[in-house]
């Protein structure tokens, strides 16, 4: 599976610590996205599914949320991680994606991939819709599905409000959050 970022503890990316998994590629093309270097499909470093299901499982985190880039355009690996990080880990999973929940629908294995997920939410970023009122989510046409309820408990959702996480590593200062100027994916 190519992925494009992580980040370990993150609490900016839905309810409590959190791991971030940002997949590589995405062909969907919102304009204005934020995340212009995670787009091209050859990019991100390869990681094995299960060794990544290992390795994120092993965090002393609340759950994961798998960003894009676009993580239904690599929805066979995905499957494959979901399916081991689920075999070792209770872990909330929530999912955010760039398809709407329509052409989800239309999918079997979209499907199957949706119904190893806690949360998920659809829809493209559509920068004339954003902000969203709705925190953690970029524009307002993006719709929320519970699949199971581990996060019922965030009806009603939270409101908006802006939030900057900076992370150090190495010799790189990695910003994480609310873009300045427009919402977030
Ligand atoms: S906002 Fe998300 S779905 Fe849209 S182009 Fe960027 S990564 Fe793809």
């Amino acid at each position: 599976m190519q992925i494009a970022e992580i980040i370990e503890k993150t609490e900016v990316e839905g309810p409590g610590i959190r791991t971030g998994l940002w997949l590589q590629g995405c062909t969907i093309n919102c304009s204005s996205c934020c995340n212009q270097s995670f787009l091209p499909v050859n990019g991100g470093t390869f990681w094995n599914e299960e060794e990544l299901a290992v390795n994120l499982a092993s965090l002393d985190t609340d759950g994961i949320t798998i960003l894009g880039g676009e993580p239904l355009q690599q929805a066979k690996q995905l499957i494959i991680f979901l399916k081991h990080f689920k075999s070792i880990s209770n872990k909330g999973i929530i999912l955010f994606t760039g398809y709407t929940w329509e052409t989800i629908e239309k999918s079997s294995i979209f499907k199957s991939l949706i119904s190893l997920c806690d949360l998920v939410i659809a829809g493209p970023f559509i920068e004339t819709l954003s902000p969203d009122i709705r925190r953690w989510i970029g524009s307002t046409n993006q719709t929320i599905h519970f699949i199971t309820d581990y996060y019922s408990f965030l009806e009603p959702w939270p409101v908006f409000r802006k939030e900057i996480e900076f992370h150090l590593r190495d010799n790189e200062i990695i910003i994480n959050g609310t873009p300045l100027e427009i919402g977030f994916i």
